[in-house]
């Protein structure tokens, strides 16, 4: 069932729309209270007032997948009830809807990062098997983990800016706090672990 953020800032279609969200268990679940329904009303409208264009952008309930902002469809896709999340995925909307190159720059350098976090380990074997010379080695591994960094820092700048965002919005601040800290430092380990192979390729 696929609405816009207009619909939510009904009561009626908030409570519609977070049903099939209330059975997910997650870290990142605040449940259905009238109170969290209250607070993500909060969060919409005030995002709406100050950028009516934002109403039209797509919403789609995925329980399951904690949420995202997918530029191309311009659509949130949300799978837990929470206000911090909601603030979050829409402070991505935001950064993204306005500037389409860089859109292209985060989709672009973030699947060379997960290209990355796959291949890091058979490459690093790779080296290992390859170059004789350890001095050329650990030349190429440093080349490689500042690479790997390099690659992670726009989507982590993007993740942090979003989170920013939410946190200076919230009508709760230590919910988003406690909700959006430990998120980003997901985000961070998903990309310090490539960095950590390749480094590890000096001491093997
Ligand atoms: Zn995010």
């Amino acid at each position: 069932m696929i609405g816009t953020l207009r619909n939510l800032t009904s009561d009626k279609e908030l409570k519609k729309f977070t049903r099939p969200l209330s059975e997910v268990s997650s870290f990142f679940q605040e449940g259905v209270s009238p109170e969290v329904l209250k607070q993500i009303r909060q969060v919409l409208v005030r995002n709406l007032q100050q950028d009516p264009s934002l109403a039209k952008i797509k919403v789609v309930p995925t329980p399951g997948f904690p949420g995202g902002y997918f530029p191309r469809r311009d659509l949130i896709a949300l799978g837990v009830s929470n206000p911090a999340v909601m603030a979050h995925e829409l402070g991505h909307a935001k950064n993204l809807r306005k500037a389409q190159l860089y859109d292209k720059l985060i989709a672009a350098t973030q699947s060379l990062a997960r290209l990355n976090t796959i291949v890091s380990l058979p490459v690093t074997l790779a080296i290992k098997a390859l170059v004789r010379n350890s001095d050329t080695q650990r030349e190429v591994f440093n080349i490689l983990s500042g690479t790997s960094a390099a690659l992670a820092a726009p989507a982590l700048s993007e993740e942090l800016g979003a989170s920013m965002e939410a946190i200076k919005e919230a009508p709760d601040k230590l919910q988003a706090l406690k909700t959006l800290i430990p998120a980003f430092l997901t985000h961070v380990a998903t990309s310090a672990f490539p960095v950590a192979i390749y480094q590890s390729g000096k001491l093997l």
